[in-house]
């Protein structure tokens, strides 16, 4: 991860952050996309990561994603409010874990397909779902 830790430049060109790591302000052309903006500068900053197998075979070895500075960005068009009301759902059913049904302040990873809870708990072969009798990670925080 750190060796796409760039954030002069001097490496990459352009300042350059590893996946996730992108400083506030900074966001992707498809993020903007779902805020209703769209970017009038050129990039500022990358993104950078490492390709699936699939693209390192095809000799793309390295993933990256241009990140515009929100201050230089327009609104793409009047989104109306049953559109905003639509992203803001579209936006909180990402944070949603389709195994146990509740809501984290980060997206749930696609490739997993669940919370980070659920895949430690599923590493560990214990059954994740929403029942509480299955597993309540706040049971004994509140007698400690
Ligand atoms: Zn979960």
């Amino acid at each position: 991860m750190r060796r796409y830790l760039d954030p002069d430049g001097l490496v990459h060109g352009l300042p350059t952050y590893p996946y996730r790591y992108a400083p506030d302000g900074l966001y992707t052309r498809s993020q903007l996309r779902e805020m209703g903006l769209r970017p009038i500068a050129d990039p500022v900053a990358q993104v950078m990561w490492d390709g699936s197998a699939r693209h390192r075979r095809s000799g793309e070895p390295v993933r990256t994603a241009a990140l515009y500075d929100i201050t230089q960005t327009l609104l793409r068009d009047t989104p109306s409010l049953t559109r905003l009301a639509q992203l803001a759902i579209a936006r909180a059913c990402r944070r949603i874990c389709p195994a146990c049904d509740r809501m984290w302040p980060y997206v749930i990873p696609a490739a997993a397909g669940m919370c980070l809870d659920c895949q430690t708990l599923t590493a560990a072969g214990v059954p994740v779902g929403s029942s509480t009798d299955v597993f309540d990670p706040t049971a004994g925080r509140a007698a400690a």
